[in-house]
């Protein structure tokens, strides 16, 4: 394959966007790659880039399109909603429908209010949390992203992960000085923290399905316990589902868990590839929020109508009978050839899945947190995802990130990228 164009792009980016991206894990540098592709379009599960090379996407804009691009029903309703005006800073009826789809999909949501990224959602309801409890401390789990709002950037998964960053030269000490980053999964750890400074701790935040580590699923029992010693402290127990949220189940992982959380942060599908996040919860919190309540927040595009029409028209489609079924068979045939593949080239590769998320190890150890993931061989991994992408498979480029099927995934696309692993998987055990 070549890259000229997307390698004559990055060099242009280079020298007017800081590092050539506007988001960090996009530069493809932790792999080792000299440049990102440039993307042209996308159409269903196949991507295209600037130099007319095809993909079979498993990044899905890193979450949002679970119907696949360019669904024809999103692209209408958008076409419908640009039709009456880009923006009006004013309300409109769409935000009303999307809340009442969120809310009847998540009955632990009872309000919701929309903002602009899975960052701004996170970070208003840490300030909700702290603002309804009076209290300061949070607690957050190491491996866990979400979101770059500064007392969140604390042992953070994702591209701080990737990239190495312990934290970040810009958030002052004081800033962070009341978050408490626990390991994940560990549930006495929890226990302990929780019986000496329960009093003091304003809410645990906490990614259900854990995707920024790559995946990891919660162990049996754990959200469970994070439920019963918030209730007993009187802290917010806060699910951030940014990424797991009408992903994992159309509830969310609270519907498959059985957990209810206080509140509910929620981006990426919600918004049908546009930029869009909310947050939710029992009335009794939510009616803290300005001009309701004192706790201020606010946003010059939050529940942009465009936006607001291709999240309506993205769960309408989720909704349908069978949706999460089909996804689910898909993701487990991918997921089970990969492993297949990797038995037979006697590669040591250790494999988690929730529904269409799924994450792939380079270690023989069963990855419960991020110190197990942080076990991976990084090397292995940035060889097999090289070799993938030059047979034409596109994925996340690094190891702490998570994969997504997508409904427009096909056996045979999945097929294709079963053998292409197997390629590569040979290729990596000699
Ligand atoms: N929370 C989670 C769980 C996420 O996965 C992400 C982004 N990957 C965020 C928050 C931040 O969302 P955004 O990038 O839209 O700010």
């Amino acid at each position: 394959m070549k890259y000229e164009n997307s390698r004559k792009f990055f060099e242009q980016a280079m020298n007017i966007i800081p590092g050539g991206v506007n988001s960090p894990v996009r530069a493809c540098k932790s792999v080792g790659s000299d440049h990102p592709l440039f993307i042209n379009n996308a159409d269903g599960c196949m991507i295209f880039d600037a130099d007319g090379n095809s993909f079979i996407d498993y990044v899905g804009s890193w979450g949002p399109m679970i119907l696949g691009h360019r669904h024809p029903k999103v692209t209408e309703a958008l076409s419908f909603a640009l039709a009456q005006g880009a923006s009006f800073g004013a309300p409109t009826s769409a935000e009303i429908r999307l809340a009442q789809a969120v809310t009847e999909a998540v009955p632990s949501i009872e309000m919701v209010r929309m903002v602009n990224s899975g960052t701004e959602a996170t970070m208003s309801a840490i300030r909700l949390a702290r603002g309804f409890t009076g209290r300061d401390t949070i607690i957050k789990f190491d491996g866990c992203y979400h979101g770059h709002a500064d007392t969140l950037l604390v042992e953070a998964g994702s591209g701080v992960a990737t990239l190495g960053i312990p934290g970040s030269p810009g958030v002052p000490k004081s800033f962070v000085e009341h978050t408490l980053s626990l390991p994940y999964n560990d549930a006495d750890c929890v226990r302990e923290v929780m019986e000496k400074q329960g009093d003091k701790i304003a809410c645990i935040i906490v990614e259900p399905v854990a995707g920024n580590m790559g995946l990891v699923p919660p162990a049996h029992g754990f959200l469970e316990i994070l439920r019963e010693v918030t209730e007993k402290s009187g802290s917010l127990l806060i699910f951030d589902e940014v990424m797991c949220g009408f992903r994992v189940a159309y509830g969310g992982a609270q519907e498959l868990y059985g957990i209810s959380p206080d509140i509910t942060c929620l981006g990426k599908i919600i918004g049908g590839g546009l930029p869009v996040g909310a947050y939710g919860g029992k009335r009794e919190f939510m009616e803290y929020i300005a001009p309701q309540g004192p706790v201020y927040q606010a946003g010059t595009l939050s529940g942009n109508p465009l936006a607001m029409s291709a999240g309506i028209t993205t769960l309408e489609q989720l909704k349908k009978p069978g949706f999460y079924e089909s996804l689910e068979e898909k993701s487990a045939r991918l997921s089970e050839g990969l492993k297949k593949a990797a038995e037979k080239a006697e590669i040591k590769a250790s494999f988690n899945r929730v529904g269409s998320m799924m994450g792939l190890f380079f270690t023989d150890k069963d990855v419960k947190n991020f110190a197990d993931a942080k076990t991976s061989d990084l090397d292995l991994f940035s060889a097999y995802y090289k070799g993938m992408l030059q047979k034409g498979i596109y994925l996340a480029p690094s190891q702490f990130e998570a994969g997504f099927v997508s409904a427009a995934h096909t056996d045979e696309h999945i097929d294709t990228t079963i053998k292409a692993a197997e390629e590569v998987f040979a290729m990596l055990a000699r």
